[in-house]
């Protein structure tokens, strides 16, 4: 197993017959992405692959202060008890004052991917029609596979979904039960979907009564531009907004929550309750009292994550451009962790690139793995994702990709 990895199956796509579910036997592991043999076999690899956070932007003294003050406060006994399926109050309540909703709207998951596959569970029936962003991110499309559902790609563009495209298929006809999109730091195109296009779209929902599963992991990592807003999704009765907090407190914790329509909240409630009951009674009660007992930490914290990440996304595209000039064209993303440049020279094939640049000690995943459709340039990209690797990493990244384009 790889900690850097998070893409990595974390079984092969065994077709034993001790496998008893029909289901769980024909899933298959995804052409590429997540593909161990695809990895460089150099031992100093540097790998420009997931949606990381830095350790270095991560609570590791916090916790460790919070799990003793929890526990000098007695709080040690329930704090390895049962809890109920809602999540903590007081850790929704914190929640819910941050998004400007009510707490009762406020479901807390073990993570974003849990919070999508609770969504999709709950919403999407076995062979329903879903409109996912093109490209995509792959893991959502394996939580689809869950409830057998099918797709409709619909492009997106530097600034997020092409809702246009979206109402033409509606108009002639074309039904869903829900839209995925990635609304902010688009991953892996990291782009940010327009204050218009958000509008556009939710009333898109409303008029044709599908979901809309606003995937927002990267949100609080803005460093530049300006916030199109979430108000519009919180207002409607149409959209499930999916959080978690991998990206700013680590993603081990596996902690997360859904801001829910209030007409969702008890049907998703028997479903969680049906499923692990609850999310980890301890791992809420360390980051409620974190949270909850440092008013303005979590904001100055973020302040500075956000500083080391704008620093990383900045040197890596100036050592693009120094490197590699005219030959890969990347812009400085507004904030997350992804950038998604394109190759320049259309003689320049794609796949003999990676594999050169494997060779060379430096990973990072084909544009290609993420297309969900036709009609896209995507199989001309790269996804670069720069949020835990050193200045020195990535200036030594770009040397071995300049090799790699020889
Ligand atoms: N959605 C997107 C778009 C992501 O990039 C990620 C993390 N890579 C997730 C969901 C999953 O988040 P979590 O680790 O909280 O399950």
């Amino acid at each position: 197993m790889t900690l850097t990895d998070p893409t990595a199956p974390d079984a092969p796509a065994a077709t034993a017959p001790l496998v008893p579910s029909a289901l769980a036997r024909g899933l298959t592991v995804p052409k590429g992405f997540g593909d161990q043999s695809l990895l460089s076999p150099r031992p100093d690899a540097i790998r420009l692959l997931g949606g990381i956070p830095d350790p270095s932007a991560l609570p590791l003294a916090e916790l460790r202060e919070s799990l003793g003050e929890v526990w000098d406060a007695g709080g040690a006994a329930a704090a390895l008890q049962y809890s109920g399926s809602h999540g903590f109050e007081g850790l929704r309540g914190w929640i819910a004052e941050r998004e400007g909703v009510n707490p009762r709207r406020i479901l807390i998951t073990n993570g974003g991917m849990h919070g999508l596959s609770l969504t999709v569970q709950a919403l999407v029936e076995r062979g329903g029609r879903v409109a996912v962003d093109n490209p995509a991110y792959p893991l959502f499309l394996r939580t689809l596979e869950l409830v057998g559902a099918e797709t409709l790609p619909v492009p997106v563009e530097a600034d997020g979904l092409d809702v246009e495209h979206l109402a033409r298929r509606l108009a002639e006809g074309e039904r869903i039960a829900a839209v995925y999109t990635v609304p902010d730091f688009h991953n892996p195109s990291q782009g940010t979907l327009s204050a218009a296009k958000r509008a556009a779209l939710v009333e898109l929902a409303e008029r044709y009564g599908f979901v809309v599963i606003a995937d927002d992991p990267y949100r609080e990592l803005r460093f530049a531009g300006t916030d199109q807003g979430r108000r519009v999704f919180f207002d409607s009765d149409h959209v499930v907004h999916v959080n978690t907090f991998t990206k700013t407190l680590g993603p081990g914790l596996r902690l997360g929550w859904l801001v829910l329509p209030d007409h969702l909240v008890d049907p998703f409630l028997r479903l969680r309750n049906r499923q692990d009951s609850h999310s980890s009674t301890f791992v809420q009660t360390l980051v409620e009292h974190l949270l909850v007992s440092r008013p303005g930490w979590f904001d100055t914290t973020l302040a500075a994550a956000r500083e080391l990440y704008r620093h990383r996304a900045e040197l890596l595209v100036a050592e693009l451009e120094a490197q590699l000039p005219g030959q890969l064209e990347a812009t400085v993303p507004e904030g997350g962790f992804f950038l998604w440049p394109c190759l320049a020279d259309d003689a320049v094939d794609a796949a003999a690139l990676h594999a050169r640049a494997s060779a060379e000690g430096i990973d990072y995943q084909q544009g290609e793995f993420f297309v969900t459709g036709p009609g896209t340039d995507s199989a001309r990209r790269l996804r670069l994702a720069y949020g835990d690797r050193t200045d020195d990493e990535l200036r030594t990244a770009v040397e071995r990709l300049a090799r790699a384009f020889g």
